[in-house]
């Protein structure tokens, strides 16, 4: 068998900053740049993955907010926050991403446009592509975005599976209809539109249907679903309908497979014995629906439970080593593992 060549992946979520931010100061406190045992993703593992970069997620908890202690399947999980708190910790979160920048800026580097993506991988310096997940950071006169934006922000997920100003997210809940609750509000709208102008991403992961549909109807960027997997396969709230995943290929959008256990097995239990097979499957039924150019990854590494197979952002090989098994070529597998990512955020203006 003829050897191939390693699978560069730019991944479409990850909540890094987030681990990074938490730890600091607890006995879990780490540094990136040296191998860990817990989390999913630090820069020797990274290397290991061929992690070629990806949407850093800023992502604040309804916990942290609460002051609370997570327990799973408690409301608190999902409850509002303000949006001062929201904007103090995204501000914290970016700081994160920009200590890494300044420790080892010959391998790590904050990414504005496709063509510093693009440069950052030819130099083989980790891209970060600065995205918040959850727009409650964001006041309604949109101050915020042009001031984050001018710090480097890209990319925005409307909401995280909770309600705020601009719309609903959906539950986790499985098997469920994604329709789980109202669209985007009137600010929710003008947030999409403001973003189109300024060349902001707008991510419909978390999204209700509703709400995805009104995307849809406002957005005049192809969608992208940064982190979400084929409802067909496991009918989780968080996935999306082939109706969604059709018109995301007519938008000429991308979506990028999640690799948490709940969004990817059949039965949506939270199981990290989850084979290879599983995730091809959705990787399988995503291509044929959104074609060769619409299908890219978005781990939710640190931020999700992994099959076990794969463990963390090492074990990336893993995946691309059964989609070759499945019958997938080296230039598909170079789509899926970075380039339809780069295509539809050069396509978006950026
Ligand atoms: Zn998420």
């Amino acid at each position: 068998m003829m050897t191939s060549l390693p699978i560069p992946v730019f991944d479409g979520h990850n909540d890094t900053l987030l681990r990074l931010e938490l730890d600091a100061g607890s006995d879990q406190e780490r540094s990136f740049f040296e191998r860990a045992v817990h989390g999913h993703i630090d820069y020797p593992r990274a290397r290991a993955g061929n992690f070629a970069g990806g949407f850093f997620a800023m992502f604040v908890p309804s916990k942290i907010a609460r002051m609370k202690e997570y327990v799973a399947g408690d409301p608190a999980n999902h409850a509002p926050i303000t949006q001062n708190f929201a904007l103090d910790m995204t501000r914290r979160l970016m700081a994160q991403a920009y200590a890494l920048e300044a420790e080892r800026p010959s391998v790590m580097t904050i990414c504005r446009t496709s063509a510093d993506l693009r440069a950052a991988m030819e130099t083989n310096r980790i891209a970060m592509l600065l995205h918040i997940e959850g727009a409650e950071a964001i006041d309604p006169e949109f101050t915020v975005l042009e001031d984050l934006y001018d710090k480097g922000l890209r990319s925005i997920g409307l909401v995280w599976s909770r309600a705020n100003i601009f719309g609903e997210g959906a539950p986790m809940r499985c098997p469920s209809s994604p329709d789980t609750g109202a669209g985007l509000t009137d600010a929710g709208k003008e947030l999409v539109r403001a973003c189109n102008k300024l060349g902001v991403l707008v991510d419909v992961s978390h999204l209700t249907e509703k709400g995805f549909w009104d995307v849809a109807k406002v957005s005049t960027k192809p969608l992208i679903a940064t982190h979400s997997n084929a409802h067909a396969v496991c009918p989780s709230a968080r996935n999306l309908t082939d109706r969604q995943l059709d018109a995301i290929a007519e938008s000429g959008g991308v979506v990028g497979l999640n690799f948490h256990v709940a969004f990817l097995r059949e039965d949506g239990r939270f199981n990290a014995d989850t084979p290879l097979e599983t995730m091809v499957r959705h990787i399988d039924h995503l291509v044929d629906r959104l074609g060769p150019e619409g299908v890219a990854i978005g781990s939710d590494f640190d931020g999700c439970m992994v099959p076990k197979p794969i463990g963390d952002v090492s074990g990336l090989p893993k995946l691309f080593e059964a989609l070759r098994e499945a019958g997938y070529g080296e230039e598909l597998l170079h789509k899926i593992g970075s380039r339809n990512w780069l295509s539809v955020i050069e396509r978006s203006g950026l």
